[in-house]
């Protein structure tokens, strides 16, 4: 465990070290994405939107303006949000009859135009994505990818003949969560939210929580059930089968570039960041080590290697700058690129390269004549201990506790009788959130930890970003 502002002080600096990202845009919680951030988020969106793809999902996009009489149907949700919300009064010199505010989310900017799309069963179910940015009035201390006021968004809106279609999706949801956490080697938990603490408007909310080193929680994103929560307020119907109209049953699932922002504190050294190879923009770069005698011999067999693993479809780079090779490792690994190729007179005489894994910084040889394959292993070799790593940290700070005072950073695991005047004293003993119930774990018969009723339901509680 690393406390908080030794962690908060490394990850400030690291994020525009490695060239992730600029945070001297003019306008607080607003950063430039620069372009190494950006191929990493876009390798994330990429994957994404295949996944949403290839579940029957269409991807969208709407405006970025909500007008304020549509934004307002929806009560609990305007509740939620509306503190949050930036508003757009003027036109020019003109005042605007009806407010615009940017988009927090876009439910209230989609929901009026499915109640347009949607008439009869055959439209459902009706499955969409977008990825846009979003915008919130964050007056806590913004923090890059964690905590910002304009927010890199991903959002899939789904509506549903019934509830039982709906939580379909849902598990459907939770798959395409598991395959991405894969790729991106990061453990995380699904809690069903209190109802204290769920999404403005839901029915139900599923958090997804990855663990930071500092045994601090950052929820990374969520899906929820709404049941006809909006499809009433925004009169999304449709006519079944004997010619009934019917309120659609609507599900939601969110994430941002909170994503990066926890793969960036989960996986690093005092090195700098280690990106896993499937998002990794560069995967691999090559350093030519330039002897005085035939230089051209090096950079040659170089730029042959470089075009071979190019042509195989690795992301791969070449980093022939006029500089000492030492610098140009430091460089690297500061960025978190997985594999490193050196190459040498002497590697070349030996007709083999030398590869250099940024996780363990274990070296070995590959015989020119195995290149592709042997780099091919290196990766997922680091993709899979990588993810081992992170599965054991994670797992190692998952406490079960039968008494209050034993809470500690972390995950705390303890059985609960439901009742929220229960929950709320046990968010007060610990300064600590109740995650909520774990979703895909067994019950475990206990006591509520607060007043002894026998119990089979248990929660996790952590301290929260
Ligand atoms: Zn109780």
């Amino acid at each position: 465990m690393r406390s908080s502002e030794e962690f908060n002080d490394w990850y400030v600096e690291i994020v525009e070290k490695a060239g992730l990202t600029d945070k001297r845009y003019p306008i607080k919680g607003m950063n430039v994405w620069t372009g190494y951030g950006w191929k990493a988020m876009r390798l994330i969106d990429t994957y994404m939107r295949q996944e949403l793809d290839d579940t029957g999902h269409d991807e969208v996009c709407f405006p970025l303006l909500i007008p304020k009489n549509e934004f307002q149907k929806e009560e609990d949700h305007i509740k939620g949000f509306s503190a949050e919300v930036y508003w757009v009064t003027h036109a020019g010199e003109n005042k605007l009859d009806i407010p615009l505010l940017l988009r927090p989310t876009s439910e209230t900017a989609m929901y009026p135009m499915f109640s347009l799309w949607i008439r009869s069963h055959a439209d459902l179910p009706l499955k969409t994505y977008q990825l846009v940015n979003v915008f919130r009035y964050e007056t806590k201390q913004t923090r890059a990818f964690i905590r910002m006021r304009e927010i890199h968004f991903f959002e899939a809106h789904t509506c549903h003949v019934d509830f039982e279609d709906a939580e379909r999706q849902i598990a459907e949801n939770l798959e395409i969560m598991k395959k991405l956490a894969k790729k991106l080697c990061l453990p995380y938990v699904l809690c069903k939210r209190p109802d204290w603490d769920k999404f403005a408007g839901a029915f139900y909310t599923i958090g997804i929580d990855s663990l930071m080193p500092t045994g601090r929680t950052l929820q990374m994103g969520s899906i929820h059930q709404y049941k006809e929560n909006f499809s009433r307020p925004y009169d999304i119907k449709y006519e079944d089968d004997n010619g009934q109209h019917q309120y659609v049953h609507q599900t939601t699932y969110g994430m941002s570039e909170r994503i990066l922002g926890a793969l960036i504190s989960i996986h690093n050294d005092e090195k700098g960041i280690i990106l896993p190879p499937d998002i990794a923009p560069t995967q691999i770069v090559i350093i030519p080590i330039i002897s005085k005698q035939e230089p051209e011999v090096v950079t040659n067999k170089c730029q042959e290697i470089f075009a071979q693993l190019k042509q195989a479809g690795f992301r791969v780079h070449l980093d022939d700058r006029d500089l000492r090779p030492g610098n140009k490792y430091y460089d690297w690994e500061l960025k978190g690129v997985p594999l490193r190729i050196e190459l040498g007179a002497r590697d070349i005489q030996n007709g083999v390269i030398t590869i250099a894994r940024r996780d363990t910084g274990d070296k070995s040889q590959i015989p020119f004549d195995n290149i592709i394959e042997g780099i091919r292993e290196s990766l997922l070799a680091i993709q899979s201990d990588l993810l081992t790593r992170a599965q054991k940290q994670h797992d190692e700070s998952i406490f079960e506790i039968t008494d209050i005072s034993e809470a500690k950073p972390g995950i705390n695991v303890m059985n609960w009788c439901g009742e929220e005047d229960c929950g709320l004293q046990v968010e007060n003993a610990t300064d600590m959130a109740v995650l909520g119930i774990p979703v895909e774990v067994e019950p475990k018969s206990g006591n509520c930890i607060v007043c002894g009723k026998p119990t089979e339901i248990l929660i996790y509680v952590a301290k929260t970003y």
